[in-house]
């Protein structure tokens, strides 16, 4: 057991991105400095929105640094709300994503300032008068903090951290970030954010590169419970273009202004080039989406780092002639008087907001027209409603039927899919001491989880919102120790530890967990009020089932929609898994004790695991088997209730 309370903090808060894609906001703490890593806008769901108004747990000028993985609003858009609240510190980004963050940043800070202006005059905010979250003005103050790094190499945020950005393939300037933290007294503990990882084929920018050496590892989980479809993407969008001009339809593609449209267009000069395209106009409708775009051709002919070796000096991947680059109101609008077929690329990529909203307007009631769905479509934007099949989508306040022919094309993602957010995780030179799954849907991160544990065998967590993460290293060595000295402590199946008096109240000071390799898991929590929590399990391979209805706890919440009494000994093994409040309760052996679906574990595991169990208790062999409570023997560590 070790005591965590005379060291340093080393640590890392989640304060969003956790169970969500947007909101990014990692804080990395060793002693008394204090890293941001990202500064993610809140998107989508209007819960998650409002959260963008919510003091910031840490007051911003505590803050001694921020770091930006990469320039999309989910990780950069806050960034101007810190500084306007009194964050004055650098804020460090790769030369490319802050080029792209002086696109996106002050257009963000202008939709806040119509959005405000115009909820004045439809009288609709709670706030009179409604205000902008930020500026135009704010954005640029913001990115006057700006200090730009190259790639691999090394630079200090702050006193006692080490930074270094790697290509990440995911848009240009993107980042995985390592970050090496030493605190007097202990060895340096090393983090990798995988910030959003791209996909090996991204036809401008060069892959991930690999993990490397870690001790813990944040990864994104965007696309953690799907698989992208065999990459025909590009053959599917010429098709849909082929029918949809046939017919004499428009194709409407809301996309990301950021890599997004620089990718469709490169994509589209390169059916052009192949005789593909029919000679019908492309409207580029997003001055964002232009402006990008020169980023991205600078960056082409600059030879930057993260461009794919064969197409640096190449001026010509973007040129089409019927191009028709859309800068102004009135040029937006007449596009959507435009008679006859059209290809119409608009922001936003959800479609959540910006022009593309009064094309949709326009267009979707007509079955000439389609859609084109080519980014992620997060839950609660009019993207994910089409994508999810709606008869009519609500816009400025009136519902549109949808009639226009919806195609999705997520193989055009910029996110890895499940199996290659795995296969960049082999690429580790050894396994993290733990992984912390961030940065998707909570489906989604469980499912990668789940994958993680069972697949590479790797103790991984999906954190919660707000939760507060110890990095020390050696915890997890001792943890070994402890087993160790569990295993001597229990004598029989079924005994509690000594520390666990007979009432089941715990009289240790400090919660801990304890464990051998098959026999009493104990946890216990005096400080918090939480009784002991004596478990049978057994071990299979190297995972832990628990046949959670030999838990003998007094306050046991956890477990209230068993189906079964503690009486009847047996009763079914795994009545249910421990929902999202319960896990809140369990907080404290959370990086262990996690619970996974038996959906996303291997059935053949599971039916080891039940074997296992049936075998170790014969009272067990004829209960009905409804599931396991599994989690890694190999990193069982000690716990400090801190
Ligand atoms: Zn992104």
């Amino acid at each position: 057991m070790t005591d965590t309370t005379t060291r340093a903090p080393l640590a890392l808060t989640t304060l969003g991105g956790v169970r969500t894609v947007t909101g990014s906001r990692f804080l990395v703490e060793v002693g008394d400095r204090r890293v941001l890593v990202d500064a993610g806008l809140f998107q989508g769901l209007k819960d998650l929105r409002e959260r963008n108004w919510a003091a910031f747990p840490v007051p911003p000028r505590d803050l001694d640094a921020i770091v930006i993985t990469h320039a999309h609003l989910d990780h950069c858009g806050y960034l101007p709300k810190l500084v306007q609240a009194g964050f004055r510190g650098p804020v460090f980004v790769t030369y490319d994503t802050g080029k792209l963050m002086s696109v996106v940043l002050p257009d963000s800070g202008r939709l806040q300032e119509e959005e405000a202006r115009y909820a004045n005059r439809a009288g609709y905010s709670r706030h009179r008068p409604a205000l902008a979250l930020y500026t135009e003005d704010d954005a640029w103050t913001a990115l006057d903090r700006l200090v730009p790094k190259p790639f691999d190499e090394e630079f200090e945020p702050a006193p006692g951290f080490r930074a270094r950005f790697s290509p990440a393939g995911h848009i240009l300037g993107s980042s995985i970030l390592r970050l090496r933290l030493e605190t007097p007294g202990t060895a340096p503990v090393t983090i990798t954010f995988s910030g959003d990882l791209g996909r090996q084929q991204h036809p401008l920018l060069r892959p991930p590169e690999p993990v490397g050496d870690t001790d813990w590892l944040v990864v994104e989980s965007t696309y953690g419970d799907r698989e992208h479809a065999e990459d025909d993407s590009v053959e599917r969008l010429a098709e849909l273009i082929d029918r949809t001009v046939d017919r004499g339809g428009k194709v409407i593609i809301p996309a990301f202004a950021v890599d997004r449209t620089e990718v469709l267009l490169y994509h589209l000069r390169q059916l052009h080039e192949a005789g593909r395209l029919p000679a019908v106009p492309v409207y580029v409708d997003s001055p964002m989406a232009l402006a990008a775009l020169s980023v991205y051709r600078d960056a082409i002919d600059g030879h930057a780092d993260d461009v794919r070796d064969d197409l640096h000096g190449d001026g010509n991947l973007f040129r089409l002639p019927q191009l028709d680059e859309v800068l102004d109101a009135e040029g937006s609008k007449s596009v959507s008087r435009m008679q006859g077929p059209a290809i119409v690329i608009a922001g936003s990529g959800m479609a959540s907001g910006g022009r593309v909203v009064h094309h949709l307007e326009r267009f979707l009631p007509d079955p000439a027209n389609s859609v084109a769905l080519v980014g992620f479509q997060a839950a609660g934007t009019r993207g994910r409603s089409l994508m999810d099949g709606a008869d009519s989508v609500k816009i400025h306040g009136r519902y549109v039927p949808v009639r226009a022919e919806i195609c999705d094309l997520s193989g055009f993602s910029v996110h890895a899919d499940g199996s290659e957010l795995i296969d960049w995780l082999r690429t580790a030179e050894r396994a993290p001491a733990g992984v912390f799954v961030v940065h998707g849907e909570e489906r989604a991160s469980l499912a990668l989880r789940g994958r993680i544990v069972g697949e590479l065998g790797w103790n991984a967590v999906v954190p919660q919102d707000g939760e507060r993460l110890d990095l020390h290293v050696a915890v997890d060595r001792v943890g070994a120790g402890g087993a160790v000295e569990a295993r001597a402590a229990v004598t029989t199946d079924q005994a509690p530890p000594a520390a666990v008096s007979a009432d089941g109240r715990a009289d240790d000071s400090r919660a801990r967990l304890v464990v051998a390799d098959h026999g009493v898991l104990s946890t216990v929590d005096a400080d918090r009020g939480v009784h002991a929590v004596p478990v049978c399990f057994t071990v299979v391979d190297d995972l832990v089932a628990v046949p959670i209805d030999t838990v003998k706890a007094k306050r046991s919440t956890d477990l209230r929609r068993s189906a079964n009494t503690a009486a009847d000994p047996r009763a079914t093994l795994l009545v249910d898994h421990w929902d999202r409040h319960d896990w809140q309760q369990l907080w404290w052996v959370r990086a262990d004790l996690t619970r996974l679906d038996d959906a996303v574990l291997d059935p053949a595991v599971v039916r080891r695991l039940e074997a296992g169990l049936r075998d170790r208790y014969p009272q067990y062999r004829d209960a009905p088997f409804a599931g396991v409570l599994v989690f890694h023997v190999d990193r069982l560590t000690g716990w400090s209730a801190t």
